[in-house]
């Protein structure tokens, strides 16, 4: 089957923050989605998708032949499943039987008769969570309580000094851009390489602006119980440098994330029009340069990634390979340059920076840094320019209806002061309760995975061992954490003291800077959570082998204590299992049971388990959500591999159990998947998610296993019926 999408999304580009990517995103050691605010790095956005050469995203499905018909044009190679994940395609379509389209079958009438609510692109059981932590976020907000506790106090001065002067219109339009102004100032007056190197040694540059270098303190993968500095490289603002590979000037220039929301920044900040052009067309150069040496999501993902970026060095290495690039200057910056150890994710990037970095090329750099900081900060300037990022953004995710002022707000304060609200969420709505029921089936679960892994016989003995104390290792973080950092230092000024958005970037970024040069050269402390509480989310984490539920997550229609067992094993039980095979999958196995970047599999273990996952991964890459656009297998086989050993966990369980319920147990596994979304951003999370397609969660998996053919009555010709020999079997 062809791979051509590669060619069409040169056209279509990426779209991020809008999309709701449900399940688990970790990748070891990228900077996690921790606890801390993210003191810049705003979405990278993109455009839309134009005509030509582009897949069919939209209109009518196209389907042809009956369902089971072996070589569809669209669906599978086995089945011809429509992508009943768009809306507006499975309104064309009729009902369908259990046996030829499970996820159609049990979600149809749901899809057809829901709404995505404003400001959304998609919905599904995880958004409706979100929305509801949303209100809940916003009640601790706009009806704060009387705290006692000191913490808990100081917490909520600091997320109501936020929310307030998020939401004070007069004095952010009366500010408009000047705070932004008086940031950018030093960089846009940088006409030598000598002062953009000054304006790159400048601590506030770190704090509150883009550098050319990232630079976190993660969890060493060489040595798990100590923390290392990552050096990584720049963010691109269409994300994927894979898109810069087929994008040319005019396409940048004319998207309208760059044409209407930069651009109407940079005219605010006194460039002309034609100016701001040539800012754009300046910045984009160095981009589409860069980006020849930046990796695609698709090698980001892919089962050697972990390995291409495991570069132990020391700073003077650091600085060899940078040669004119002043890395050592940037690290002093981020008062980093002192560790002991140094990982560098992708050397080509800083080999290709020393190339760069030259006096011919100083406006390049200064002018991405000046688009880079600008898209930064659109939502915290004046209504206008926060009225016109949204129409950009709506347009862009294909999302409808604007979400209003209070949930903005509500996000902002999230994202900035997300371990403070995280402590009054968790104290308001986490109950110890549902983190002991929820320990009880996480503990349920393992014991299960335990026994499957003694009886693996695709593995020799040693590794058997090995995966066995990984997974008595694991690290467990349910609901909420049980001890929390001290940030009693952390404050900032509000609009009472004179302070603005801007500033309380700088005073709350320095605070995260010296928390991260704090922890340089010291034992990684396991109790801490890396990430917020009140996500509606799970990972695992195999730098640190642990996997985390948030309480967020411990909720709505994913978790209540009433539910049946049925219930609970096909929503958080399900979630578990998911999380806990990620220890064991093909990134997951390259990390031992403390985190430690060691393979613990002989040559023949790894050969037998690569070649389960390649066929895996073909299963997948025969599939066609779109009209001549299929699955990248290697792309998803990460996620793929968790859902499928999720399910056999389940259903070895559930075999001890006589009276199981399998009809009302894959109905309501059927039903945890099921989603509504646009073409479009059903399109981007086909080309970006390490997921599979919602409608593939449901159809892929349940087709693998005994127990729904004999549920259901599945047979030969039936849509959903795979020969017993194309089945995978991971674990
Ligand atoms: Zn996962």
């Amino acid at each position: 089957m062809k791979r051509i999408y590669k060619k069409s999304l040169a056209i279509v580009l990426a779209l991020v923050t809008v999309l709701n990517m449900a399940g688990c995103a970790l990748k070891p050691g990228t900077p996690q989605e921790s606890g801390e605010p993210q003191v810049s790095g705003e979405p990278q956005v993109s455009g839309e998708p134009q005509a030509s050469g582009e897949p069919q995203v939209s209109g009518e499905p196209q389907v042809s032949g009956e369902p089971g018909e072996s070589g569809s044009l669209f669906g599978t190679e086995y089945a011809s499943w429509v992508n009943s994940d768009i809306q507006e395609w499975v309104k064309q379509i009729g009902e369908a039987d259990a046996r030829d389209d499970f996820h159609l079958h049990v979600n149809r009438d749901w899809m057809v008769s829901t709404t995505i609510p404003d400001g959304y692109s998609s919905y599904d059981p995880i958004t409706e969570r979100a929305l509801q932590v949303d209100s809940q976020l916003m009640d601790i907000l706009e009806n704060p309580e009387k705290e006692t506790d000191p913490e808990l106090i100081h917490d909520q001065e600091l997320v109501q000094k936020y929310y307030t002067m998020w939401l004070d219109w007069d004095a952010r339009n009366k500010l408009d851009v000047s705070a932004l102004k008086e940031l950018l100032d030093p960089l846009m007056k940088v006409q030598s390489l000598d002062e953009l190197t000054d304006y790159l040694s400048m601590p506030r540059t770190v704090i509150s602006a883009t550098e050319l270098a990232q630079c976190d303190v993660s969890m060493d993968w060489n040595n798990a119980d100590y923390y290392a500095v990552y050096v990584a490289p720049v963010d691109l603002i269409f994300g994927d440098s894979m898109y810069y590979g087929y994008m040319e000037e005019s396409d940048a220039l004319a998207e309208p994330y760059y044409n209407e929301v930069i651009r109407h920044i940079l005219v605010k900040l006194g460039y002309s029009d034609e100016e701001a052009t040539e800012v754009l067309k300046s910045c984009f150069a160095f981009e589409k340069d860069i980006s020849d040496y930046i990796m695609t999501t698709e090698e980001e993902s892919a089962r050697d990634a972990v390995e291409k970026e495991n570069n132990p060095r020391t700073l003077e290495q650091l600085e060899a390979e940078a040669g004119d690039f002043p890395i050592r200057k940037i690290l002093e910056a981020y008062g980093a340059e002192n560790s002991d150890n140094y990982i560098l994710l992708q050397p080509d990037w800083l080999a290709a920076m020393d190339v760069l970095y030259d006096e011919d090329y100083v406006e390049h750099l200064r002018d991405y840094l000046i688009c880079y900081t600008v898209q930064d900060y659109a939502t915290l300037l004046d209504r206008e320019t926060y009225d016109i990022y949204y129409k950009v953004i709506n347009g862009i995710s294909g999302a409808v209806g604007t979400k209003s002022d209070q949930k903005s707000a509500t996000e902002a304060v999230d994202d900035f002061l997300p371990s403070q609200l995280g402590r009054l969420y968790s104290d308001k709505y986490v109950s110890d309760e549902t983190q002991k029921e929820v320990a009880d089936i996480t503990k349920e679960i393992m014991d299960e995975y335990r026994i499957m892994l003694s009886e693996e016989t695709f593995l020799t003995e040693d590794t058997r061992k090995e995966a066995i104390r990984k997974l008595d290792s694991l690290a467990l973080r349910i609901a909420k954490p049980g001890k929390w950092e001290d940030d009693s230092e952390l404050n900032f000024a509000g609009s009472k003291e004179g302070g603005n958005l801007i500033s309380a970037q700088d005073e709350v970024g320095a605070f995260w800077v010296k928390r991260m040069q704090s922890r340089i050269n010291q034992k990684v402390d396991r109790d801490l959570w890396t990430s917020r509480v009140q996500q509606v989310n799970a990972f695992y984490d195999p730098s640190q082998n642990s996997i985390t539920l948030c309480g967020g997550i411990l909720g709505g229609s994913l978790y209540n204590p009433d539910m049946s067992r049925e219930e609970l094993f096909a929503n958080v039980g399900d979630t578990i299992a998911h999380e806990i095979s990620h220890a064991f999958d093909t990134t997951g196995c390259q990390f031992d049971e403390k985190g430690n970047l060691r393979n613990w599999w002989t040559q023949q273990d790894q050969t037998a388990f690569a070649a389960r996952a390649d066929k895996l991964a073909a299963y997948y890459d025969n599939i066609e959500p779109f009209m001549d656009v299929n699955c990248v297998g290697s792309q998803i086989e990460g996620e793929a591999i968790a859902d499928l050993v999720a399910m056999k966990i389940l259903l070895r369980i559930a075999g001890k159990d006589k009276n199981f319920d399998y009809d009302k147990f894959f109905r309501a596994f059927a039903q945890t998947w099921r989603t509504i979304t646009t073409a479009r951003s059903e399109f981007y999370a086909l080309s970006q998610d390490t997921h599979p397609l919602p409608y593939l969660r449901v159809n892929c998996v349940v087709q693998q296993f005994d127990e729904f053919y004999e549920t259901f009555g599945v047979k030969k010709g039936d849509g959903m019926y795979l020969a017993p020999e194309d089945r995978l079997e991971v674990w």
